[in-house]
């Protein structure tokens, strides 16, 4: 391939030059290649024309007609105006262009016009066209009646002020078959396997992009550059990954079944189809020689921390080491509560490892995991501190992903010649497969995507704060029997002061004058972290009925006495976080209520009763997704985690994703460096056109 045709630069295009190339620089657009890479912005279907006797004010309308007179006019504000009046067979209209002068060079008298706009009452009707295209005009080739404008789609592209759609539009009309001959030589999937996907060619799929004949040809064709952006994406992940397991081969585990059976047979219920199904995913890792570097998805109570258990229990028992890593101190101490219950009695001890466990006994716990006497410990980011040496680290669980910076995660168990340990993490925020697919492709994915039986999912009921009395009154009467509830309060970054005095203030109220005879505390971002644990601690404690916060609570904390989640301004988050915050309750026998207060208009009502009308974690997730976009969820740019996607829609194109990585599976299984002859095109569009991607898996 070397430098080919789509290479050229912008600037040696036909109609091009140097001066525009430097605006379409501004679009991102410097070759050949670039300008097919545009993608269009909107698509506008003229097939439907409407004649012109029936066109009333207000009414958006595509019509055709010869141009009977035009010229530009001067209002009386100074406006010059460029006007045409348009007649078809039915009627005339007058079409305004105001601010477009310009267009006068444009437009002549005699010539066809297809034109898209608003039809408005001004001095008589009024056309003004957002688009219009120029069919034929009277001249050399005789009157030109015959532009067809059947199935014309008018495409928009992005444009600037100072190179407008007009003009990027005549750049594509002027080179877009040269740039559909040479699109295809870019081609990396075989005809029989590209069609087996039910994908178009490269060519083809640029020309539905630029010169679609319906409105659904540039859906197929954005189809098929999605599917690229997402195959090369994991092509390089499923590389990487490969060459790290070669590099890095993993311990083999031993089961022996003597601490996973008693384990076992003391559970007092079954393992859900989910767990068991993971778990299996798990032990093949670990027993295998390969590096396990397995993401646990689950939602808050799926058993994710019983899998886990059982994962290190067969560390245990094949005479490794396990280590348990959390967020914060108390969900470390929460963690170890819970180890303790199930591998104490099999006389198998789970040391405590935090920041507050200092001088001597910090001395005998460092020793213990150095001589590998301590099978077992749970901590926090103390886990990764200087001086901690395990014997025999043969497993490291993270909980909590997103709190961790990757690096932080694949530091433990690093900097020790060997075989490495197995990594599990863990995440109880729900994210689409198709994201985390894209945003941890260098990871094996586990769902746990069902819930033990017997729960009684938390009810969620929709309030105006009109309704605060009633709201009060329902948090007094769970109070009163003995339960806890939480009162949250949005924190906004920008206005933070000001809610921050609004959450004090209101917490000053319900504590003073609604709740005078309640224990309250207040939870917010800028107590120092000494403080914060103290009142999330007083609060699991039972030394608090009623916990105002203006922070998201704790992650993964579990309090199985807390019954009410109120959540303020529930608008003001976004539904994964909702759905964070109504997990902290519902985690004991009780039934539990999660209330949503918002003024409730359009929109954002209807998101909430999405929200209130599910308790599945993907389900909202997913909603979260098409909502927002996915601009928002690679909020993770400090991870770096940007897959630059620009065809790919992660809220509709699971299935590509799906197909993508199932394809770069093969390839890798196949061909792990890329030498076989057949993918010597991929190798080379790799090199040139994914050249950052590539370094990464060279030298990465
Ligand atoms: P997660 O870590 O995903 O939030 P946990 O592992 O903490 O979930 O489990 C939540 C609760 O459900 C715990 O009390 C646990 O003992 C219980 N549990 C886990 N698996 C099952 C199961 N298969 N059947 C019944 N209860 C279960
Ligand atoms: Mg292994």
């Amino acid at each position: 391939m070397g430098y080919g045709h789509l290479d050229r630069p912008a600037q040696f295009l036909k109609g091009v030059g140097p001066k525009r190339a430097d605006l379409l620089k501004k679009l991102s657009i410097g070759t050949a290649r670039d300008l097919l890479h545009h993608l269009p912005r909107r698509y506008d279907d003229a097939s439907t024309i409407t004649p012109i006797a029936g066109l009333d004010s207000g009414m958006e309308v595509t019509v055709r007609g010869r141009v009977r007179s035009c010229g530009v006019i001067q209002t009386r504000s100074s406006l010059r105006v460029f006007q045409a009046v348009l007649q078809d067979e039915s009627g005339m209209i007058t079409c305004a262009w105001p601010g477009q002068p310009w267009l006068e060079r444009k437009i002549r008298e005699g010539d066809q016009l297809l034109a898209t706009g608003t039809v408005r009452f001004y001095h008589g009707r009024q056309l003004h066209p957002r688009e219009f295209s120029l069919l034929a005009r009277k001249g050399r080739r005789g009157d030109a009646e015959e532009g067809t404008p059947e199935g014309t789609i008018f495409v928009s592209y992005p444009a600037t002020e100072e190179l407008p759609q007009w003009i990027l539009r005549r750049i594509y009309e002027e080179n877009l078959d040269w740039l559909l001959e040479h699109a295809p030589e870019e081609e990396y999937l075989p005809d029989t396997l590209r069609e087996r996907l039910g994908l178009v060619g490269l060519g083809e799929a640029f020309r539905r992009l630029h010169r679609p004949t319906s409105l659904e040809e540039p859906e197929e064709g954005r189809r098929r550059l999605a599917f690229d952006e997402l195959f090369f994406l994991q092509l390089v992940q499923g590389l990487v990954r490969h060459r790290e397991s070669v590099r890095e081969p993993g311990i083999e585990h031993r089961r022996t079944n003597r601490i996973v059976k008693p384990l076992h047979d003391a559970l007092p219920f079954a393992l859900t189809g989910a767990q068991a199904r993971v778990l299996r995913e798990i032990l093949d890792d670990m027993t295998s020689t390969r590096r396990m570097n397995r993401f646990l998805q689950g939602d808050v109570g799926s058993g994710k921390t019983l899998v886990a258990l059982f994962a290190m229990a067969v560390a245990v028992e094949g005479g490794h080491q396990a280590a348990l890593m959390a967020p914060t101190e108390l969900l470390a101490e929460q963690h170890a509560l819970r180890l303790r219950e199930r591998f104490e009695p099999l006389e198998v001890p789970v040391a405590l490892l935090t920041g507050s466990v200092t001088g001597r006994a910090r001395e005998e716990l460092l020793e213990g995991l150095r001589e590998g006497r301590t099978p077992l410990v749970v901590g926090t980011h103390a886990l990764i501190q200087e001086g901690v040496d395990f014997a025999r680290l043969g497993l490291v669980v993270v909980d909590e992903q997103h709190r961790f910076g990757v690096r932080q995660r694949m530091a433990l168990g690093e900097g020790r010649r060997g075989p490495k340990p197995d990594v599990l993490i863990m995440s109880a925020t729900p994210i689409p497969r198709s994201l985390a697919l894209v945003l941890y492709g260098e990871l094996d994915l586990s769902i746990l995507d069902e819930l033990p039986p017997g729960r009684s999912p938390v009810r969620t009921l929709l309030r105006r704060p009109a309704d605060r009395a009633e709201i009060h009154a329902g948090i007094e009467r769970e109070l009163a029997a003995g339960r806890q509830a939480y009162l949250v309060y949005p924190l906004v970054e920008e206005s933070e002061k000001v809610d921050l005095r609004a959450a004090t203030g209101e917490f000053e109220r319900l504590r003073d004058e609604v709740f005078p005879g309640r224990r309250l505390g207040l939870l917010h971002g800028q107590l120092p972290s000494e403080e914060k644990d103290r009142v999330m601690r007083a609060f699991r404690d039972g030394e608090l009925d009623l916990l105002v916060a203006t922070t998201v609570i704790e992650v993964g904390i579990d309090v199985p006495n807390a019954t009410v989640m109120v959540i303020e301004h529930a608008e003001r988050f976004g539904l994964s976080q909702l759905h964070q915050l109504r997990g902290r309750v519902g985690r004991g026998a009780e039934r539990a209520w999660c209330v949503l207060v918002s003024e409730l208009a359009g929109a954002a009502r209807e998101r909430l009763e999405i929200f209130a009308g599910t308790t599945d974690g993907f389900e909202i997730a997913r909603e979260d997704l098409r909502i927002r976009g996915q601009g928002d969820l690679f909020g993770d740019r400090q991870h770096g985690r940007d897959p630059h996607l620009r065809f790919a829609d992660l809220a509709r194109d699971e299935e590509l994703v799906l197909m993508a990585r199932d394809l770069a599976r093969t390839v890798v299984d196949r061909d792990p460096e890329l030498e076989r002859s057949e993918h010597a095109p991929l190798r080379e569009l790799l090199e040139t056109r994914h050249a950052e991607r590539f370094r990464m898996w060279k030298v990465g």
